[in-house]
């Protein structure tokens, strides 16, 4: 996708605050956190949403969800709990649409984004 911010940042074409750097998935700070820890995981490969998705992408997706499990760790946070978010669409106020999992911990969460 030419004019996506996360294909760019994936690419290392703009830079961004990472986590974890693998060969298909990226990890890096929210650049306007709404908690403590609020990292986005993202797959390097382009897709839309969770609305884009089929089959065929259970893999990765089934990844995607695994790898907010080391996020936890490498943050500190396995016992303190996180909540992982999915925007898709207008009412959800996606901004991006590069498929990504929001990361939030790091204080007791409520609902009020
Ligand atoms: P969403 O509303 O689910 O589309 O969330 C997109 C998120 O990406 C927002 O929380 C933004 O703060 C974040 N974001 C946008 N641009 C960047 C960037 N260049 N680096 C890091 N995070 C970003
Ligand atoms: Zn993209």
């Amino acid at each position: 996708m030419n004019n996506c911010i996360f294909c760019k940042i994936a690419k290392k074409e703009i830079p961004a605050d990472i986590l974890i750097d693998d060969v298909d998935f990226l990890v890096f700070k929210d650049i306007n956190p709404k908690a403590p820890v609020h990292f986005l995981i993202i797959p390097k490969k382009h897709l839309g949403s969770v609305d884009a998705l089929t089959l065929q992408d259970l893999e990765i997706i089934g990844k995607l969800i695994l790898k907010a499990k080391s996020v936890a760790e490498l943050s500190g946070v396995s016992k303190s709990g996180y909540r992982l978010i999915f925007n898709i669409g207008k009412d959800a106020g996606v901004e991006v649409n590069h498929l990504h999992l929001h990361f939030l911990a790091g204080k007791p969460l409520n609902f009020n984004f």
